[in-house]
């Protein structure tokens, strides 16, 4: 086993949480390494880059607050007052990435990608003096309280003045957060709230032709109903079922009905921007030798996939009204939510009530924890990563704090 005393700070898990601590840590004059299980860091980071990277949203400061809704943990929200969306902005156009803010609200960076925000930030970071050691993983904590690595070298235990942990949560575990570090506080006696889905698809029994042939296709600009709440948006058809914004948001209600044990229904509307009445008008024009899908195309402006959904529930009539009625009620059956492996964030994690209000595991004076792994939960909307930066400063405020008796001015 090699025993290393490391920089004064180690940081565990190389993303947004882990490296924005570093950042802070390292311009207060710490030396800091950031320690991450996989070859390279911020793998989810750059799959979030994937959708375009929503790195916040622009609604009113208190709207904003009321989107962590089921977590109003007074230490989060006071993390997110010292860390608000202006400061994400400064932030990012500090290392040169231009932003842009969509109608919805939702703010991205103009390149609609991760990667040349990453790079910007690894160069200021190399800049600023932190180490990175990739492939190293976390495995536990020695008896001296040194955190113990599986390494390529072998197994280590490193010790620091201080720890931030910022390993995430438990979706999409091939980009390294797959939730092991559970297990690892549960054994040191910190109880964890068990890890949900969140912001998952739905499943749904798809007939093969659907679920073969229109995997990967988008459903655009419709509205999804479900126990009287009706939302616009996008989804995605998956071998399984629906994924998507206007599914994520609908999500945990769909669990909750599901778990009942029965199937619930949804109603999606294909035309949201037209009446039952303007659609038979246009549906009434004669259709000749087309095709149902050349039709409709060419009349309702439907995508194949839009139409293979409407004949999900058996064939289509010719009749202008009964058809426009069909166009806006289809319906179908959610089984459940999809699992861990494609949610977009884990509910779950260590809760407010392990960590001081420094951001510091009560349990273990010096060991900090930050970003997704804290049992906090908010929709898809850019609230995810201002929360992962949010904690990850207040992190490193409270570590340095702890260090030093120093405290970063906002
Ligand atoms: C497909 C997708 C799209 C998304 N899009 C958006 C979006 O547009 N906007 C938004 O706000 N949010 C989005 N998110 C969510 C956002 O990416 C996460 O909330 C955010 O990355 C969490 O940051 P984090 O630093 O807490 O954890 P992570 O980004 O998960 O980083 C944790 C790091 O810790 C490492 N690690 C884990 N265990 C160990 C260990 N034992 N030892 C060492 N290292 C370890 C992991 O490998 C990982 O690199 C998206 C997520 C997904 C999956």
């Amino acid at each position: 086993m090699r025993v290393e005393v490391a920089t004064d700070v180690a940081v565990v898990g190389a993303g947004p949480a882990g490296l924005i601590a570093a950042e802070q840590l390292s311009a207060a004059g710490h030396s800091v390494t950031v320690y991450e299980r996989m070859a390279s860091p911020a793998r989810k980071l750059l799959m979030a880059g994937r959708g375009g990277l929503n790195l916040t949203h622009s609604e009113d400061w208190a709207s904003f607050l009321g989107r962590y809704g089921r977590t109003q943990n007074p230490r989060l929200l006071a993390a997110l007052e010292a860390w608000p969306a202006t400061a994400m902005l400064a932030w990012a156009h500090g290392l040169g990435i231009e932003t842009f803010t969509g109608s919805s609200g939702r703010v991205f960076p103009k390149a609609l990608k991760a990667s040349p925000l990453l790079r910007a930030w690894l160069r200021r970071l190399d800049a600023q003096g932190v180490r990175l050691a990739v492939n190293h993983e976390w495995r536990g904590i020695s008896p001296a309280g040194g955190l113990l690595f599986d390494t390529p070298d072998g197994p280590a235990d490193i010790s620091a003045q201080a720890v931030i942990l910022a390993l995430g949560g438990a979706s999409w575990p091939r980009l390294g957060s797959n939730g092991a570090w559970a297990e690892i506080l549960a054994a040191e006696g910190i109880s964890i709230a068990p890890f949900e889905a969140a912001n998952c698809g739905i499943t749904v029994r798809w007939s093969d032709h659907l679920a073969q042939g229109f995997a990967g296709q988008p459903l655009k600009r419709i509205a999804v109903s479900l126990d009287g709440e009706s939302l616009r948006g996008e989804a995605i058809i998956t071998r399984t079922g629906l994924e998507g914004g206007v599914i994520y948001a609908l999500a945990g209600r769909t669990r909750r009905l599901t778990a009942m044990g029965a199937p619930v229904a949804l109603t999606i509307d294909l035309r949201p921007d037209m009446t039952t009445e303007d659609l038979a008008v246009r549906l009434s024009a004669p259709r000749g030798k087309q095709s149902m899908a050349t039709f409709l195309r060419k009349t309702l402006n439907l995508a194949p996939a839009a139409v293979a959904l409407l004949r999900e529930e058996g064939p289509l009539t010719s009749e202008p009204h009964a058809l426009a009625w069909r166009v806006k009620s289809v319906r179908l059956f959610a089984t459940g939510c999809a699992g861990l492996e494609r949610a977009i964030s884990t509910a779950g994690g260590l809760p407010f009530a392990a960590l001081d209000e420094d951001f510091m595991l009560r349990a273990k004076p010096g060991v900090f924890a930050a970003g997704e792994m804290l049992d906090w939960d908010a929709p898809t909307g850019g609230y995810l990563l201002q929360a992962s930066f949010a904690t990850g400063v207040a992190a490193a405020r409270g570590a340095l704090k702890w260090l030093d008796g120093r405290t970063i001015p906002d």
